[in-house]
């Protein structure tokens, strides 16, 4: 038992961490999706029943009933598919507010990416539990729910844990470390372990436009030149390293908040970048690049347009970076992200 946590704990000798996070045992599918930008994430509602102080969920889509998916604003749950292909997204997950506060939502889009991507294509969804009881599993299993992570935050979570448990999906946890709560923690995993949950996913304490004033006020300090809460990172490890001496069998992983900016993030951006590549465009990890000409040589700019080498899009005469130099071109680089329409971040 013992030698298990040593072969699969990826906790460094010197107790510390790598970007990537750390666990003990092994990783939830659809973790090992997302550390390859291979889930996209689809935000179901903005609405939400609970009122946690430290919620990251922006004004902007707090309490609001709208649908994004990876940040794109979406007004049908078709447009679900065409961001999802976009990204080459091998599944997707299912967040909010609470998706289970719009049901029916939730089950069509499970319904209809299963149908699209089929079977293989993995679902997996974060609730309190509050309005989760029997129909409402039956109804997320049968549609084709893969996984479904609880975020223990009342004795209802508890209760739809010990229900979801009945059901043939994976089941587990998900909560933020709170820095000072290793009691509380230490309570949740051996309840978790006793219960047969199949694994537990720690988060780092993040701050956000959405509770930095709620954090703030509680004490809770931003690490300098992060958007990590101060004492989260080292409860986890203490955590992970509690969890490793105790010999639970329990499957416990940390994430640490760069990991999605610096990894999540910029991996599905790459996998968008290729899958949407325009002819002139160059890809550069997370980002696209093109030439947007200022003069040419005479003659050469309508050969190249009548060549589709160049194109008129709007009042720019836009080719590739190659082309533009190598036919003597005056041309200014712009770099963008690769979304639909692209989001210009720089021209020079
Ligand atoms: S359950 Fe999640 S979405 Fe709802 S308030 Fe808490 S952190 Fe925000």
């Amino acid at each position: 038992m013992f030698e298990r946590w040593v072969d699969t704990m990826s906790l460094d000798i010197d107790g510390s961490c790598s970007d990537i996070g750390c666990w003990i045992g092994k990783l939830p599918k659809g973790c090992e999706l997302c550390m390859e930008g291979l889930k996209s994430v689809v935000f179901i509602t903005g609405i939400c029943r609970e009122n946690c102080f430290y919620c990251p969920i922006s004004p902007a889509r707090r309490g609001k009933d709208l649908m994004y998916v990876n940040d794109v604003l979406v007004s049908n749950i078709k447009d679900i598919i065409c961001e999802v292909e976009a990204s080459g997204s091998k599944g997707i997950g299912l967040t909010g507010g609470d998706p289970l506060v719009r049901l029916e939502r939730t089950i069509s889009t499970i319904k209809l990416l299963k149908d699209f991507f089929g079977s293989i294509f993995h679902i997996h969804l974060y609730t309190t539990g509050l309005l989760l009881n029997d129909g409402v599993m039956n109804k997320l299993v049968n549609a084709g729910l893969d996984e479904i992570r609880i975020h223990v935050v009342n004795d209802y979570s508890w209760r739809a844990l010990k229900t979801a448990l009945r059901y043939p999906i994976s089941v587990g946890i998900e909560n933020p470390v709170l820095p000072k709560m290793f009691e509380n923690l230490k309570e949740l995993v051996i309840k978790a372990h006793n219960m047969g949950v199949e694994f537990i996913n720690l988060n780092e304490l993040e701050f956000s436009e959405g509770n930095y004033l709620s954090l703030r006020l509680r004490g809770f300090k931003p690490k300098p030149g992060s958007v990590a809460a101060e004492g989260s990172e080292d409860l986890a490890i203490r955590l992970l390293e509690w969890v490793k001496d105790s010999g639970l069998n329990v499957n416990v992983h940390y994430c640490p908040a760069v990991f999605k900016d610096k990894y999540q993030y910029v991996k599905r951006l790459k996998r968008r970048a290729l899958n949407t590549k325009l002819v002139f465009e160059a890809v550069d990890e997370g980002l696209v690049r093109w030439a947007s000409i200022i003069s040419c040589p005479e003659s050469v700019l309508s050969k190249l347009v009548l060549s589709d080498q160049a194109f008129i899009i709007g009042n720019e005469v836009v080719t590739s970076i190659k082309v533009a130099r190598a036919l003597g071109c005056r041309y200014y680089v712009v770099e963008a992200l690769p979304l639909t329409p692209r989001k210009v971040l720089n021209k020079f």
